[in-house]
């Protein structure tokens, strides 16, 4: 496996970065989680702006345009011979001392990519759905730390993560500090109600997720309404269906939310259509290499 940093490539075992970087001190810095399907990197301009937005806001200059990270993202692919594939594009404020102060990060921020063969999640996720629950640890406040922000610092999931895991789920639902629906720990939420599509919006502690960006182009298409709406608890468990948005994750279907039955209990008609539908989207849309 060779791995990029800085516009040089490097065996895994010798790809390394300073223990002074801020990246590992602080979790100062940004990312994104990319896939590659049959030699098409699914929606990488988007990805890309991503990660540049978030830069942004943290004031975290990339040392690359939006073009060259999109080539070393497809050398990377090429050089590790990679049909299909998970890339993880990293930014860090680079090398700094102890201190918190940004200004102290010598010369140019770390861009770190790797690209490695995707582990799927168990095909019976697809299948049968998840049981998942919701979780005490609160999603970060967007006034505090705005989950659009998709930076290094996942402490907050992290936790939230444990909770499920705790509660013997693989995935949990977050809620914002009003006990609103927010996301889950690495995926966006859906519900479906009486054929319409229903996800809380960025403003209520979400990432503006790639993978929920294409599912609601997608609903479009096919004429089915979808909402950026406050959603409780209550109305997640009285769903006809849920299910789940992440570039890892694709689509997954949720059955069970904190004991109750979602819907019949199974993937629901809409959910199954939509996977479908994604399928053929990441076929089409991306930066072919
Ligand atoms: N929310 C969180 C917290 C995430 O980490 C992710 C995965 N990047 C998502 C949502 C889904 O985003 P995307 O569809 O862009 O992968």
């Amino acid at each position: 496996m060779k791995i990029y940093i800085n516009g040089k490539f490097y065996d895994r075992n010798a790809a390394r970065i300073s223990v002074f970087d801020h990246g590992l001190l602080y979790g100062d810095g940004v990312f994104e989680g990319i896939r590659a399907y049959k030699r098409l990197v699914f929606k990488l301009e988007e990805h890309i702006d991503r990660l540049f937005e978030s830069a942004h806001t943290i004031m975290l200059n990339i040392p690359l345009t939006k073009e060259q990270v999109i080539k070393a993202v497809i050398q990377t692919l090429k050089m590790n011979k990679l049909d299909d594939a998970y890339i993880r594009l990293v930014v860090t404020r680079g090398e700094g001392d102890l201190g918190l102060d940004p200004r102290k990060c010598l010369g140019h921020a770390t861009v770190i990519i790797i690209a490695d063969k995707i582990k799927l999640y168990p095909e019976e996720f697809y299948k049968n759905g998840l049981a998942i629950i919701t979780v005490p640890t609160v999603r970060n406040l967007p006034e505090a730390l705005n989950p659009q922000i998709k930076s290094l610092n996942y402490l907050n999931n992290i936790l939230a993560k444990i909770e499920a895991i705790n509660a013997g789920c693989d995935e949990a639902i977050m809620l914002d500090s009003l006990g609103y629906v927010a996301e889950c720990t690495g995926d966006n939420i859906f519900i479906v109600k009486n054929d319409h599509l229903f996800t809380p919006p960025q403003c209520m502690g979400t990432l503006r997720g790639i993978t929920r960006d294409t599912v609601m182009e997608i609903a479009g298409k096919s004429k089915i309404p979808v909402h950026e709406h406050v959603i409780t608890r209550h109305e997640v468990y009285n769903s006809d269906e849920c299910f789940l948005t992440g570039t890892a994750a694709e689509i997954i279907p949720v059955v069970k939310v904190d004991g109750r039955i979602i819907g019949r209990g199974k993937p629901g008609k809409l959910t199954l259509d939509l996977m479908k539908k994604f399928k053929v989207a990441t076929k089409k849309e991306g930066v072919r290499y």
